[in-house]
């Protein structure tokens, strides 16, 4: 592994870990892009190894993008609006019940569900009344 690529790295994960939110590959970069010689290959790259290691976990966004955070044992979930892709975060994990009746049930051992909870937001619900 090579100086610039450690660069890379460390660039990511200080970026995932000061974000709220979930992100995309192009927004990493986005945001790391001033800071040194990044290219977007190997940002994919190192994503594509953190991810592998378990360090990040990637999903598949409202948009049909695929989104990164750090994969930490905190849980934590964002309510996406449909409409106005508005995110909120929630604190607590709405499933964490729910796993343990779906394990009891099925014997599956639940290790993941996804981060985004999807719905329609306050605002929208009032103008959608109109
Ligand atoms: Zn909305
Ligand atoms: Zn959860």
């Amino acid at each position: 592994m090579n100086l610039k690529k450690t660069k890379t790295r460390e660039a990511i994960l200080s970026i995932l870990s000061n974000s709220k939110f979930p992100l995309t590959a192009d927004e990493i970069f986005e945001k790391i892009k001033s800071n040194g010689n990044f290219t977007l290959s190997t940002i994919y790259r190192s994503l594509f190894s953190f991810e592998i290691a378990g360090i990040i976990k990637k999903e598949v966004s409202t948009d049909k993008k695929s989104v990164y955070s750090l994969n930490t044992p905190m849980d934590k979930h964002v309510l996406v609006c449909v409409k106005c892709h508005k995110k909120v975060i929630i604190s607590g994990c709405p499933y964490h019940e729910a796993n343990k009746k779906i394990s009891h049930e099925t014997g599956f051992q639940i290790i993941d569900h996804n981060t985004e909870i999807y719905g329609i937001c306050p605002e929208c619900l009032k103008k959608g009344e109109k």
